[in-house]
């Protein structure tokens, strides 16, 4: 090798050595604040999480999360809350963590009254900002839900199977809207029912909440069905960390939801199915390593990186209004 070759790769190890130990990790002040982006949540949307303040116990706080998913790239975030409207949360949290689209909605639960309230549905909607993007059926306190424990809950359906008049309206209101109709905890028969009505109301945006999770499991001849009736299908990943394995005792017997299973689903139609965790809960993973564990685990049960574009990003910007 010529001398001046043999000097040159000498003293460009040198500068290589140097730079390793004398170059900062980061190039400024901003960017420190920042790690690298994890490029599977970049640009992601988190479409169900639960955070305090909040009447369950909760591992983290609505500011903290909207930071954590800020600083991991997420495009955006929508809590939602069993017993409280988050909308008015979402416009606080924008101006406290900009760079990232903040929404919120409202669970019509018992606190709201026995029969599903249209009132407060409007008056999430014009709360400050207009950040509400969905109006949740009854969850805990859902006919279906509370029929399991001999109570009555807060009903969806009359007692001959029919929407009843006050859901219609609801229904309504987020068709004139643009927002969200999501089924909450009605049962698989019943969102299929919702499903067909919201069509003939006309919905453009009716979310089949946590389409996946038992007991609320629709099984793939209902999933089509809704999907006919131009629902989306929602997928939390919670169900995954459920049965013998889990940290949650109540959960070590209930079915969980394996990766093949989300994978079938979303094969029906990647166009109108979205991921999104529901965590937010103590003992469960975070919900953005509950996101990173979900991204990951579609692609180990084989499905595309076009469909994990598609159910991660942009399904919920669709149905958020961001595009
Ligand atoms: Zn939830």
């Amino acid at each position: 090798m010529p001398s001046s070759r043999r000097e040159f790769l000498k003293s460009a190890a040198v500068v290589g050595a140097a730079a390793v130990t004398a170059a900062p990790l980061f190039a400024d002040k901003a960017s420190a604040a920042t790690p690298p982006v994890d490029k599977d949540l970049e640009g992601v949307i988190e479409m169900h999480v639960h955070a305090d303040p909040d009447v369950r116990a909760r591992c983290i706080d609505q500011l903290t999360l909207t930071q954590q998913c800020r600083r991991n790239g997420y495009r955006a975030i929508m809590y939602k809350c069993h017993d409280f409207c988050t909308a008015d949360n979402a416009y606080l949290l924008r101006s406290m963590v900009p760079g990232i689209e903040v929404f919120g909605g409202i669970v019509l639960n018992l606190n709201y009254g026995p029969r599903v309230n249209v009132q407060a549905a409007r008056m999430a909607t014009q709360i400050t900002g207009h950040y509400c993007r969905c109006i949740w059926m009854p969850t805990y306190q859902s006919a279906y839900d509370m029929k399991k424990a001999g109570k009555t809950g807060v009903p969806v359906l009359d007692e001959s199977g029919k929407v009843l008049p006050e859901v219609v309206k609801v229904m309504e209101l987020c068709r004139d809207e643009n927002i969200i109709f999501a089924t909450g905890h009605s049962s698989p028969e019943e969102s299929v029912i919702l499903s067909a009505k919201a069509r003939e109301v006309g919905v453009k945006k009716f979310v089949v909440t946590h389409s996946t999770q038992a007991p609320w499991f629709l099984s793939l001849d209902q999933a089509k069905k809704c999907l006919e009736n131009g629902a989306y299908l929602e997928h939390c990943v919670l169900p995954y960390y459920k049965g013998p394995h889990s940290l949650l005792p109540k959960y070590f017997e209930a079915r969980q939801t394996t990766m093949k299973d989300f994978a079938e689903y979303i094969a029906l139609d990647p166009s109108h199915q979205f991921l999104a965790t529901d965590c937010g809960m103590s003992k469960m993973p975070g919900p953005v390593d509950a996101m990173r564990d979900f991204i990951h685990g579609l692609r180990g049960a084989g499905v595309s990186e076009k469909d994990i574009d598609t159910v991660s990003r942009k399904v919920a910007a669709g149905l958020l209004g961001l595009d």
